[in-house]
C-alpha cells in the first residue's frame, strides 16, 4: 500500500517536473519571440508641433488629430473608407519614421504642413471652406479612417516603413532602388489597375517647337532620345539635342506631372505624353480609392503597394 502511494507521487513528481521544464521552455520562447518585436513609444508629449507655412507659426495638437488634417488634405474626402483608412495608416507610419528619425522643421516644428517637405495638412475650419457641400458627412468619414485604425503603423523588420505615397502612379509603382540607388524596405515597383479614372493616369501636353526649346535650351528641332528607364518605365536619363538630361530635369522645365514620358514631333510642335502624378513610391492614392471601390480593405490595399510590410499596432 505504502510502496503503490509512493509509486503514484512518484509517477505524480515526473509529471510535474515535466510541466515546469515545458513551461520554462515556453516562457524562453515566448520571451526571444518578445524581444524580437519592435518597441516603440509614442514622442514624449502626446502633441505633435506642426509649422503652418504660410502663415509661419506653429501649431501643437493631438498626434491623432493633425492625422485627421494630414489625411483631409492628402486624400479627396469621397473616396470610400477603406481607401481613407490606407492613407490613414500611411501618414501616421510616415509622420511616425520623421519624429524618430528627429526630422526638424522651422520654429522648432516636429512636421510641416507644406507637402514639398512633409505632408499636406488642413484645419477643420480651411476643410470645411474647401468643401462646401457635405462637409460634415466627409469630415466625419475622415475621422473615422483616423479613428479605426488608431495606433496603426507599417513595419518591415522592427522598423516603421518609409510610407511615401503618391497621387497616381498610371499603371505601375516605382522600385526606390532604381531611384536611390539602394534597396528601399516595402518600396517596389508594382502593377497597378486601379488609378485609370485619375486625370492624370495618361496626358497629352503640347509645346511649340520655340517653347520647348526654350524650356531646355537645346535647338528648335532637338529631339528625345531616351537612354536609361527605371523598372517600371520611368525616365533616369534622356538626350535632348546633344544635351543630357535626368528624367527629373525633364520633368520639372516642362511642368510635367511625372518623370513618365515619350515624345513625339507633331506638324506644329512637340506632344509629350505622360503617365501616372507624382514620384510613383509607395501607395497609389487613386489606387487605393479604385480597389477600395472594388472591395478591397485597407489591408489589403496597403499589402499590395508595400509588399511585405505588417501592420503594427502603437
Ligand atoms: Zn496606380
Amino acid at each position: 500500500m505504502r510502496k503503490r502511494r509512493l509509486k503514484v507521487y512518484k509517477k505524480k513528481s515526473n509529471h510535474s517536473l515535466l510541466v515546469i521544464l515545458g513551461v520554462v521552455i515556453l516562457g524562453l520562447l515566448l520571451g526571444r519571440a518578445c524581444r524580437d518585436l519592435p518597441r516603440f513609444t509614442l514622442p514624449e508629449s502626446e502633441d505633435i508641433i506642426l509649422y503652418r507655412s504660410a502663415g509661419r507659426y506653429t501649431e501643437q495638437m493631438d498626434f491623432e488629430r493633425y492625422l485627421v488634417g494630414v489625411v483631409a488634405a492628402e486624400m479627396p474626402a469621397s473616396f470610400d473608407l477603406e481607401a481613407l483608412k490606407a492613407q490613414a495608416v500611411c501618414a501616421r507610419t510616415y509622420t511616425y519614421q520623421r519624429l524618430l528619425n528627429g526630422y526638424t522643421y522651422p520654429l522648432g516644428a516636429q512636421v510641416s504642413d507644406d507637402p514639398g517637405t512633409c505632408q499636406a495638412y488642413v484645419s477643420k475650419e480651411e476643410f470645411a471652406a474647401a468643401h462646401p457641400q457635405d462637409t460634415v458627412f466627409y469630415y466625419q468619414k475622415i475621422e473615422q479612417a483616423v479613428a479605426e485604425t488608431a495606433g496603426e503603423i507599417l513595419i518591415f523588420e522592427g522598423r516603421p516603413v518609409e510610407a511615401l505615397y503618391h497621387s497616381t502612379c498610371g499603371g505601375q509603382t516605382e522600385e526606390a532602388a532604381d531611384i536611390w540607388g539602394k534597396e528601399a524596405a516595402c518600396l517596389h515597383s508594382v502593377p497597378c489597375r486601379w488609378c485609370g479614372n485619375s486625370g492624370y493616369y495618361r496626358k497629352e501636353l503640347f509645346f511649340s517647337q520655340q517653347d520647348f526649346a526654350a524650356l531646355l535650351g537645346v535647338e528648335a528641332d532637338a529631339t528625345l532620345q531616351i537612354q536609361e528607364q527605371t523598372s517600371s518605365g520611368r525616365v533616369k536619363r534622356a538626350e535632348i539635342g546633344g544635351k543630357e538630361f535626368s528624367g527629373e530635369e525633364i520633368r520639372s522645365r516642362l511642368g510635367l506631372p511625372s518623370t513618365w514620358f515619350s515624345m513625339e514631333t507633331t506638324s506644329d510642335g512637340v506632344k509629350l505624353i505622360t503617365r501616372g502624378f507624382g514620384h510613383g513610391l509607395g501607395l497609389c492614392q487613386y489606387g487605393a480609392g479604385g480597389m477600395a471601390a472594388e472591395g478591397y480593405n485597407y489591408r489589403e490595399i496597403l499589402s499590395h503597394y508595400y509588399e511585405g510590410a505588417n501592420i503594427y499596432s502603437l
